[in-house]
């Protein structure tokens, strides 16, 4: 059904919005005299605003939210390894539909994931109605027979008929998988014309290994001389990088995703945002899975990337609101291919209404900034993803029965 907002607040101006379909067809006045039936939406205590796309998370990390904590990196992995190898795909379609449950109720219609059991988790995102890119994860350890089983999976659904669903090739990071397999998951993406997921220069471990096993290549240099790196690659992290991967990062048109609820929580270190800027890298934004956040909302990843900029460079250098808020909407939307990401007419509907009674939007000076250094995800009434209603008065259908599942995980 058509779904007219009425009387909302874009920007300084106050209007109409028509979405017809999966689009947004009017922004101005529409005249609601119309035979066929509209979903009317009262927006006038409401801001329209794009919705947000997380660009890498494990979404049924969620199952694991509080289950192994303060740790680094590499014991912390090894634990959450443990744990994760007793989870079955039934648990991994709960665990997704609680991910996506949070991820809409916080304002996200997208999200990159990278987990396992993708065919558990293909059936929760067709579920709930977001859109996503299915990270399929690679290891050394899986075996050649799991490996194989991957790809001709990925080979199979490069097709699949679902416009809000694609898969892509996720080699986990270079510390678990082999330059072969790095570049079998390259060849696959390049055959299916996919995207393809991996971790990046997380830790100065995983650097001074790399150089140590690869003759002095950083990681990013690493996988720049096995060919793997395009504008299709989505290289989750990219914390440690000098001035030459920064070029290469750029050059290659790599999107870099920054992560910085859990590279302070894994005590991983701060992305050199002022250098990536400089060297014109594309960065977009994530939170990471569950266990190391420990949720999936973008407004506190919006916040907590411009102030830990704030802390470690200076204010001239540091991620602004504007810059961060676009890091999370039209910029994860644009390197994911996906026309969307601002409110215009023509592009798809994938936008959120902030209400703007809501305390922490009050008073309303500058609704970026309210919405980055203010809001969580309590001042989000309504979320549409292409077109369509999956959130109204910040309630989700359905929502009782995935909390309750989701709940008796932990006996
Ligand atoms: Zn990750």
């Amino acid at each position: 059904m058509d779904i007219l907002i009425k009387d909302v607040t874009i920007g300084n101006i106050v209007t109409d919005v028509l979405i017809e379909g999966n689009k947004i067809k009017t922004i101005g006045f529409v005249d609601n005299n119309v035979v066929h039936e509209r979903h009317i939406i009262d927006g006038s205590s409401m801001a329209l605003l794009p919705a947000f796309y997380n660009l890498h998370c494990h979404a049924a990390m969620c199952l694991l939210r509080g289950f192994c904590e303060d740790l680094p990196l590499m014991p912390w992995l090894r634990n959450i390894w443990d744990k994760e190898a007793e989870l079955k795909g039934e648990d991994i379609y709960d665990g997704t539909r609680l991910a996506i449950l949070e991820m809409i109720k916080s304002g996200t219609v997208f999200f990159a994931d990278m987990y396992w059991f993708h065919e558990d988790i293909l059936r929760a995102v067709e579920n709930m109605g977001i859109r996503a890119n299915i990270g399929v994860t690679f290891m050394d350890s899986l075996g050649e027979k799991k490996i194989q089983n991957n790809f001709s999976f990925l080979n199979e659904y490069s097709q699949y008929d679902n416009d809000l669903v694609s898969f892509s090739p996720a080699p986990h990071a270079i510390y678990t998988c082999s330059g072969e397999l790095y570049r079998r998951c390259c060849q696959n993406a390049l055959d299916n014309n996919l995207y393809l997921q991996t971790h990046l220069s997380e830790t100065i471990t995983e650097v001074e290994d790399c150089k140590k096993l690869h003759s002095g290549l950083t990681p990013v240099e690493y996988l720049h001389s096995l060919g793997v790196l395009n504008n299709k690659t989505i290289a989750a992290h990219c914390v440690h990088i000098t001035e030459n991967d920064a070029e290469i990062l750029a050059g290659r048109g790599v999107i870099a995703v920054h992560n910085p609820c859990s590279n302070m929580k894994l005590s991983s270190g701060v992305m050199n945002f002022p250098l990536m800027k400089e060297k014109g890298v594309k960065i977009a934004l994530g939170t990471d899975g569950c266990s190391s956040n420990n949720n999936l909302d973008m407004t506190e990843e919006m916040k907590l990337a411009s102030l830990l900029s704030k802390v470690r460079w200076n204010s001239e250098n540091s991620i602004t609101a504007k810059e961060v808020f676009e890091m999370a909407t039209s910029k994860g939307a644009e390197f994911c291919g996906v026309n969307a990401g601002k409110i215009r007419e023509g592009m798809l509907a994938d936008c959120i209404l902030v209400n703007l009674n809501n305390e922490r939007m009050t008073p309303s000076w500058d609704i970026i900034s309210n919405i980055v250094y203010g809001a969580d995800s309590s001042c989000i009434d309504t979320v549409i993803c292409n077109g369509k209603i999956l959130m109204e008065n910040h309630y989700v259908e359905g929502e009782e029965e995935i909390i309750a599942k989701a709940k008796a995980f932990v006996k």
